[in-house]
């Protein structure tokens, strides 16, 4: 289901973003029919990838927007997204994103602690309009994952924490600009151990029960994303087992009658669509490192160099004997390595090497820096 076209690949002037349509096809068709089983709203996670093509294609199987700045907002408007579909989460908007996500009347503001709650409340009110908000709880558990990809624990910056709900309650009897419609979860990406969201299902639950307790009633369950992919073997499962995901909310979330639930996926549609190709410049033979140096470096994929993240790597064009490579990219800074101690065919100048799943979190983290040009996209 991976397979690229080697020939269209050497058309192109490395290093690019190669893009599988037909496999972000496969995978919303298997999300969305999953999701579908029980009436589950998902939302695409814009910043993940917001490629057009990419846009385009989440709007057709009917996914609604998860945007964490206004310019995804505004892209999502933009590229069909209806803005009753669209909320919009993140711990620092700022003041113009606020106006401009309540001039577009989103469906909903994902707040993150009470000093925002206070500053949309004002702005609302300088629009003469009502913000429909969830609270976003940090619920403390923990994603068994990256730390720099962990959000739900009490340390993170995200979320309001179970300690403050009480006085935030309090504090919204007097936001007449705010209505509160449900609350939101989201405690981190690339989770890869069901049982993780089983512990999250378990949190939702004793929050509705504390809030039903106090008489509100929440129609909406916002459960965020973070489901992983295997990066380890793209080849051999490049969907996601959403039928296990999505079951398992099913099986373990208590809903009350007329409550919605909400998902907001961003890697698990994008990562496994998306391939970097890139091109050997050199091979230096070190004192017991070889290192094979790409024309691809962290401007292009910043994930290892950034969370230590494991890409599988792939040399297209060469069926020698197995060597040993450190794979790195020409930026001046040592992190930039794509993998070290990679077992590669013998690799030499101009062979074209293959970095998977780089769909999600690769084109939108690319930078300039060193002044380098911007990666193209190819959708093939
Ligand atoms: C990043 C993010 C997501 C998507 O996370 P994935 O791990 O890519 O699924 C969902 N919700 C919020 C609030 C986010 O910040």
């Amino acid at each position: 289901m991976l397979n690229l076209n080697l020939e269209e690949l050497q058309q192109q002037q490395t290093p690019f973003y190669a893009y599988n349509l037909n496999l972000l096809r496969q995978t919303l068709q298997a999300s969305k029919q999953e999701a579908d089983k029980y009436n589950y709203h998902v939302h695409y996670a814009l910043k993940a990838n917001a490629n057009a093509p990419v846009l385009d294609a989440m709007r057709e199987f009917g996914f609604g927007a998860d945007c964490v700045s206004g310019n995804e907002i505004k892209a999502a408007i933009e590229n069909g997204f209806a803005p009753q579909d669209v909320v919009f989460a993140g711990v620092g908007k700022s003041d113009a994103e606020i106006n401009y996500a309540l001039e577009q009347d989103i469906f909903c503001f994902n707040c993150e602690s009470s000093h925002e709650l206070e500053v949309l409340n004002e702005l609302a009110e300088k629009k003469g309009r009502v913000a429909r908000i969830a609270l976003r709880i940090n619920p403390n558990v923990n994603a068994n994952t990256h730390k720099y990809i962990t959000t739900g624990l009490e340390e993170n910056k995200f979320g309001i924490n179970a300690w403050e709900l009480e006085s935030v309650l309090e504090q919204l009897k007097e936001l007449k600009h705010l209505e509160l419609i449900g609350i939101h979860f989201h405690i981190g990406s690339q989770i890869t151990d069901l049982t993780v969201f089983k512990n999250l299902c378990t949190r939702v639950n004793e929050f509705q029960e504390w809030f039903l307790a106090r008489n509100i009633q929440l129609q909406h369950i916002n459960v965020g994303g973070g489901l992983g992919v295997d990066y380890y073997h793209p080849e051999q499962q490049p969907i996601p087992d959403f039928e296990a995901y999505f079951g398992l909310f099913n099986q373990f979330l208590e809903l009350r009658p007329g409550q919605e639930v909400h998902f907001e996926l961003g890697r698990a549609l994008v990562a496994q669509c998306g391939t970097l190709i890139s091109k050997v410049l050199y091979i230096k033979n070190g004192q017991n490192t070889n290192f094979a140096i790409l024309d691809a470096g962290m401007t292009e994929l910043i994930r290892p160099a950034l969370y230590q993240s494991y890409h599988k790597i792939e040399n297209l064009t060469s069926e020698k004997a197995e060597a040993r490579y450190d794979v790195v990219g020409p930026i001046c800074e040592s992190s930039d390595c794509f993998g070290k101690a990679v077992i590669l065919p013998e690799t030499q100048r101009g062979d074209l090497i293959a970095i998977w799943s780089a769909g999600a979190y690769g084109e939108v983290m690319a930078s300039a820096y060193n002044l380098r040009d911007k990666a193209k996209a190819v959708y093939l």
